[in-house]
């Protein structure tokens, strides 16, 4: 039988040890971010559009005819935008779920408006840096997550296309993916047509982390070897340009779409203000 002491001391122990603000200021990391979008050297507009914040950055690649896929992906990255802040770690994964499917829902309320818009769709890879260190992933389409730390390149997302399906079954290898002309067929995005299946994961940040998010007109063209050189050579920014000028470079007949971000400790300098580039620049929702 167990004396009320007892019973009082469990109670202390599952309750959480820290609040919320000594989290936020004890462990603090935020993101030292740059991002560049080119609309390339053949299309006429550009349908990606990108955000680097402190805490929050996103790329999003918009489909559909007559201007939609600026719309789409405008949509993604605004909703995922209002997430820039700081995010308690507990709370990350719904956080970034239930933006990814606001996103969602605020498109299928155009579609209603504006029946035109019907077959507008977009890839999101969007990555949050909460509290605890933690950095959550959300992911739909073939924009890609990668993280350099300590010279290695990871791909932190897989990518919804037929085939990466392909080689996950075992049915063509990496190499043929690379090269095969129905590389760019997504199977999912976000469409404002009923559910969306996107992914999320968290991961763990260690200062001097540097991560980068792309659209596929950068990934396209450049091998991971050459994504690594790129990657890991000056500042955030320096390494936005570099990967856009190396893209357009390899010929890249897709917009073209960076975000890197240096994960650093303490608290974003006030002088810093988020940056938002590409189709989002000039769309007005
Ligand atoms: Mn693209």
């Amino acid at each position: 039988m167990l004396r009320l002491p007892v019973v009082q001391k469990l109670g202390e122990l599952l309750k959480p040890h820290r609040r919320r603000s000594e989290v936020a200021t004890g462990s603090s990391l935020s993101l030292r971010s740059a991002a560049l979008s080119d609309v390339g050297i053949v299309r006429s507009n550009n349908e990606d559009s990108a955000y680097a914040g402190s805490a929050l950055i996103a790329v999003a690649d918009g489909v559909g005819g007559h201007a939609y896929g600026e719309v789409a992906s405008s949509v993604a990255i605004t909703t995922l935008a209002a997430l820039d802040g700081d995010i308690a770690g507990e709370e990350l994964v719904y956080t970034l779920a239930n933006s990814a499917q606001a996103a969602n829902e605020r498109m299928a309320d155009m579609i209603v408006e504006r029946p035109e818009l019907h077959g507008m769709g977009t890839t999101l890879t969007a990555l949050l840096c909460s509290t605890g260190n933690r950095l959550g992933v959300v992911h739909i389409g073939d924009s890609r997550a990668y993280r350099l730390r300590d010279g290695a390149l990871r791909q932190l997302t897989t990518d919804h296309t037929l085939v990466q399906s392909l080689v996950s079954a075992g049915k063509i290898s990496a190499e043929e993916a690379a090269a095969d002309p129905r590389r760019s067929l997504i199977l999912r995005a976000l469409d404002g047509c009923g559910a969306a299946h996107f992914d999320l994961s968290v991961f763990r940040v260690v200062p001097g982390d540097r991560y980068l998010v792309c659209s596929d007109g950068v990934s396209d063209v450049l091998t991971e070897e050459e994504i690594t050189e790129k990657l890991s050579v000056g500042s955030s920014a320096d390494a936005v340009a570099s990967l856009v000028a190396s893209a357009l470079e390899a010929g890249s007949s897709d917009n073209v779409t960076c975000v890197v971000a240096d994960a650093v400790e303490g608290h974003p300098e006030p002088s810093t203000a988020p940056v938002s580039v590409g189709a989002v620049e000039d769309w007005h929702g």
